[in-house]
């Protein structure tokens, strides 16, 4: 039987022991590396105001998601308006006060050592300065973004701290796989992706790597019927519902395919 290869950033390949010993002690301080990095980077980069900002709400919450896989880590932000009554002199008078809530999401089947998970708090950290403190809503990269960037490069440069306006994820990947029915992509540091093992995880059609491009012809199988439908179907429901996920998509096009063969049946 082919394995299948679920998600486009888990290790599919063996884990070799120093390997595993490693992520273990990573796993164990990880939270705190993580709380304690984003206290540096306020106090050196904002001056402490994102704590202050946030103190009423418990401070920056970082939380370690399993689903996360479109992106390394993902910051997001609220600002809630408190309207309290007041006297003052007598006179009762309406003050309003803000909350702000915001938390940084992290991947983790993506962040699995210190580097990676610096440069995407710091990445992350940009973006609630940028929310926080700018009061920019629809520009995540814009030029103020690129301000508070350049200030965590400078800074933490040293410690091999590098915030671009791209997300670390897409920048380095060494290897991927396309599933030839409904390509969806397979990043991996290593060639850890064996084509005669391993199959797309949303369809189980075959991949073919598409980078670096393989000299020769793609080797792989013949299609399915129903592969064949999903590749049909894939660009057509994409654009139907392009804010949904991969694993949605897959689920309507296979609505579909029970739909096609129990009404010509
Ligand atoms: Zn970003
Ligand atoms: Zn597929």
């Amino acid at each position: 039987m082919p394995r299948k290869v679920t998600d486009t950033q888990s290790s599919v390949s063996k884990t070799s022991s120093p390997k595993k010993q490693y992520k273990k002690s990573f796993d164990a301080k990880k939270d705190q590396l993580a709380t304690d990095f984003l206290q540096q980077l306020d106090s050196r980069i904002t001056d402490g105001k994102i704590g202050e900002l946030t103190e009423s709400t418990g401070g920056v919450k970082i939380v370690w998601s399993k689903t996360l896989k479109t992106t390394a880590g993902r910051a997001s932000w609220k600002r809630e308006t408190v309207s309290s009554k007041q006297i003052k002199d007598g006179v009762s008078v309406e003050v309003k006060q803000y909350r702000h809530h915001s938390s940084i999401e992290l991947a983790e089947k993506v962040i699995d050592d210190e580097q990676r998970l610096f440069n995407v708090i710091a990445h992350e950290f940009c973006h609630l300065a940028n929310f926080m403190i700018n009061g920019i809503k629809d520009n995540p990269h814009g030029k103020e973004f690129k301000v508070w960037a350049a200030k965590c490069s400078k800074l933490f440069g040293s410690q091999g701290i590098k915030v671009t306006t791209k997300h670390t994820y897409e920048i380095d990947f060494k290897y991927v796989w396309t599933c030839t029915a409904c390509g969806c992509e397979y990043k991996r540091h290593s060639k850890s992706i064996d084509l005669k093992r391993h199959r797309c995880g949303s369809c189980k059609a075959a991949l073919e790597q598409t980078k670096p491009a393989p000299r020769q012809a793609s080797t792989a199988g013949k299609l399915s019927d129903y592969q064949l439908f999903v590749k049909e179907q894939m660009k057509i429901v994409r654009n139907e519902n392009p804010d949904s996920q991969q694993k949605d998509v897959m689920k309507m096009i296979a609505d579909k395919w029970a739909k096609a063969k129990t009404s010509t049946d």
